[in-house]
């Protein structure tokens, strides 16, 4: 294989080069830029790329991002990695939950995007077609958002396609983290996108609540580094494998009301099947909805807002 330019847009790496800067696109006509680093290795090898900002007040994730492109050295990189440390920049400006204030349509739910769609779905197009599809394995890095509390875990996409499952799975393995969640990977989300257009992909969680503690940046980029070495992106000596729980059932209880919010558990508690996990009242205090666990299995994560919106997740539970 010979070696090439690392390109995306206008910004290009030469073998053995970095470049950081900021891609200059058009979305519904108005001009719209993100950040993106360039690495590319000394030596051929896989092209990695990593996503975070996807939701754009998950800090923990975005930071990792960053860090990885600001410390990642092409003198040590067997092959390409290509990073954007804030997808959806308008909601990290506005420190907007789970959609973009653009048009207020979450950002992980429309891959792989429409060009001439709305505005959250070009910005999917855009990435997906000139980012994400240069990958031969991606990592998308999350974590609660501003109103989440968390217990890290890592979404492997399962698809049918047997060489892209037990890849993603590796990868899922390899990046460190405990808990790993089973997807049927139908859900309009970067990783299934990718898992369907044959990239092996993974989606991160690690922080939460507004906060960016190095514990929580460090799951994320240990997990980075272990996951280049499984590759062969780095050489230096492997790390011990990490212990994994799979886990094959993910059930999110939601809000069937808009008003007020009484979580009764908390993260990592193992809650049984009719156990109570919390209240939704009215405006003057009135019960509306009792949350109710329907599975045996651990709180993964859990909405700490006081204000639910019918519809919005108040828990899920990993079985
Ligand atoms: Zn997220």
């Amino acid at each position: 294989m010979t070696m090439q330019a690392c390109t995306v847009g206008h910004l290009s790496a030469a073998p053995g080069t970095k470049t950081a800067g900021m891609i200059e696109i058009a979305i519904q006509g108005k001009p719209y830029t993100f950040p993106i680093f360039l690495i590319n290795g000394t030596a051929d090898g896989p092209t990695l790329v990593v996503t975070a900002g996807i939701h754009g007040a998950e800090y923990a994730s975005i930071a990792a991002a960053l860090d990885l492109g600001q410390h990642l050295q092409p003198d040590i990189l067997h092959g390409r990695v290509i990073i954007v440390p804030v997808v959806n920049v308008p909601a990290f400006q506005a420190r907007a939950i789970y959609v973009c204030p653009l048009d207020g349509i979450n950002l992980n739910r429309v891959f792989p995007g429409k060009a001439d769609g709305g505005a959250t779905e070009q910005i999917a197009d855009w990435v997906f077609q000139n980012v994400i599809k240069q990958a031969d394995y991606y990592v998308d890095l999350h974590g609660g958002d501003l109103i989440e509390a968390l217990v890290p875990f890592t979404i492997y996409p399962q698809t049918g396609n047997a060489r892209v499952d037990d890849a993603a799975l590796g990868l899922a393995k390899a990046f460190g983290i405990r808990y790993l969640v089973r997807s049927n990977a139908v859900s309009g989300s970067t990783i299934a996108a990718a898992a369907h257009a044959g990239i092996p992909a993974i989606l991160t969680e690690s922080g939460a609540q507004g906060l960016w503690s190095p514990e929580a940046v460090a799951l994320h980029t240990n997990g980075l580094e272990r996951l280049m070495r499984h590759l062969g992106m780095l050489t230096d000596t492997p790390l011990e494998p990490a212990p994994f729980t799979v886990i094959e059932n993910f059930v999110w209880l939601r809000s069937e009301h808009t008003g007020f919010w009484y979580p009764n558990t908390a993260v990592d508690q193992v809650v049984q099947p009719g156990q109570d996990l919390g209240r939704v009242t009215d405006y003057q205090g009135n019960v509306l909805q009792t949350a109710q666990a329907t599975v045996q299995g651990r709180i993964l994560f859990l909405v700490s807002s006081l204000a639910i919106n019918q519809g919005d997740p108040l828990c899920a539970i990993g079985a």
